[in-house]
């Protein structure tokens, strides 16, 4: 008995839901041979079928508060077996009693407790192609058959002391029935179980597999995260680090510069190699400032505010002046929409929008720039529309990747990171960006802001 015990534990405290099962049949099986063992002494006690209906009920109960007990204990699968199978034998109890003593039951009861029953069956059917509701459906047949059962036996509580007295040889063979009956009602149910099993085991299996890919991902997602933040920073802390030698890089060749001129030692070479140096420092210096610009949208904390783009687009039209009036363009704005968002970011998002309009303009016609925006629900669509060179529909994606350019440096000096701040600052604002363009004719950088 005790092996017994260990055995079925153990079958409940195993992982593998097969032998939470077989623990489970181990368990409806001692229990009803309990229960049948104990209604047999008592029959031999008790020479009268009342105490046979009294005891049945309370083997109904018993199974009512096991059930409980191993809901409780979360072995719900065990529940329901126990629950079906006392009221099953109770059934069984009733027609074997009826049987063998030819007891005349009234009739209406017996259709009755058969429709119950195959009310009980069909919910278990149905619950077989359910496996998800397999243990409600339980429930509900075990409440339906005890339901008409116990209707039954109140009836015949009422018929009883008509019968006569009841023979324990015959209720011997009668419990003996019983508890072959509920052997094999533990059988099928465990032969359906056993169906169940296959597509539970399955969805188990799914289930842990997702949840180890889960894991992975979000590993992966972590240290991708956190190689990406020291990526960032790297780049934050390398470019703010160079700033400060190309300073001094520039500032000494002024000086050599004007020590040569000094001493007469400028000659048209000299002058030219250190022109290459001066731009050379230039250029690194705009590199630098481009990388620093990208790397801190990374890194900084957002504080969103309802911003004025006319006065933005003002700001950036005032620090560009001097290459607007260089450039001779003549730019029309728009009433705009304010936008939620960081003025910081707008400015510089505008500003390398309009210069790149501007460095990007035909020589075969005057520069002409339009701002303007469409509401769009909670966002607006805002545009920058120019009537210079054009981009080919083949690069309007890569064009907003870093260091992507379509000229060489000598034609047009840019670092290439411009438009991949741009479609940063617009994504850190919930927004999209995207060109449309004739090449030759026109471009117009279009992308969308929360609205204020
Ligand atoms: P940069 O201007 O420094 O090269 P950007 O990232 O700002 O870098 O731009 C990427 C490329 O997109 C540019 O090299 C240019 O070829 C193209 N481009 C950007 N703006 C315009 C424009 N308004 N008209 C035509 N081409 C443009």
């Amino acid at each position: 008995m005790r092996r017994l015990t260990d055995y079925f534990l153990s079958g409940f405290a195993n992982e593998s839901p097969f032998e939470k099962r077989k623990a489970s049949y181990l368990l409806y099986i001692i229990y009803t041979a309990f229960i049948y063992g104990f209604l047999v002494l008592v029959g031999q006690l008790y020479y009268h079928m009342g105490q046979v209906y009294f005891y049945g009920n309370i083997v109904a109960l018993t199974g009512v508060i096991v059930s409980l007990f191993l809901f409780k204990g979360r072995r719900i699968q065990a529940a329901g077996h126990v629950m079906i199978i006392s009221a099953l034998s109770m059934v069984i109890i009733h027609n074997l009693v009826r049987d063998l003593y030819k007891f005349d039951p009234i009739i209406r009861y017996h259709i009755y407790i058969n429709m119950v029953t195959l009310f009980g069956v069909y919910l278990l059917i149905l619950s077989f192609f359910r496996s998800k509701k397999v243990l409600y459906y339980y429930g509900v047949a075990f409440e339906l058959i005890l339901l008409g059962h116990t209707l039954i036996i109140y009836d015949h509580l009422k018929h009883i002391p008509q019968m006569g007295l009841f023979v324990w040889q015959h209720f011997t063979t009668a419990a003996t029935g019983i508890f072959t009956e509920a052997v094999l009602c533990t059988w099928l149910i465990s032969y359906i179980d056993t169906l169940f099993l296959q597509n539970e085991e399955d969805a188990e299996r799914i289930q842990l597999q997702n949840e180890k890919l889960e894991d992975l991902v979000a590993q992966r997602t972590k240290a991708l995260k956190s190689s990406n933040d020291n990526l960032q920073e790297f780049a934050y802390i390398v470019s703010h680090d160079l700033k400060e030698p190309l300073r001094t890089i520039s500032g000494f060749i002024s000086l050599i510069e004007k020590d040569l001129n000094k001493r007469n030692l400028n000659d048209e070479q000299t002058k030219e190699y250190l022109q290459f140096v001066h731009r050379g420092t230039i250029q690194m210096e705009e590199l630098i400032s481009d990388i620093l610009a990208y790397s801190k949208l990374n890194v900084v904390e957002r504080k969103f505010e309802v911003v004025d783009l006319n006065d933005v687009v003002a700001d950036v039209c005032n620090v560009l002046s001097k290459s607007i009036n260089e450039s001779g363009a003549v730019i029309k704005t728009k009433d705009l929409f304010a936008v939620k968002g960081e003025a910081r970011l707008l400015v510089q998002l505008f500003q390398n929008l309009l210069s790149n309009a501007i460095k990007y303009r035909s020589e075969e016609r005057p520069l002409q720039i339009e701002i303007g925006c469409v509401p769009q629900g909670k966002m607006v669509q805002y545009y920058v529309k120019d009537n210079g060179i054009g981009i080919p529909e083949k690069y309007f994606d890569t064009i907003f990747q870093a260091f992507k350019r379509l000229h060489s440096k000598t034609k047009y000096e840019g670092t290439g990171i411009g438009l991949a701040i741009c479609k940063k600052i617009v994504e850190v604002h919930g927004g999209r960006i995207w060109v449309e363009s004739d090449e030759g004719l026109c471009t117009a950088f279009i992308f969308t802001l929360p609205a204020a």
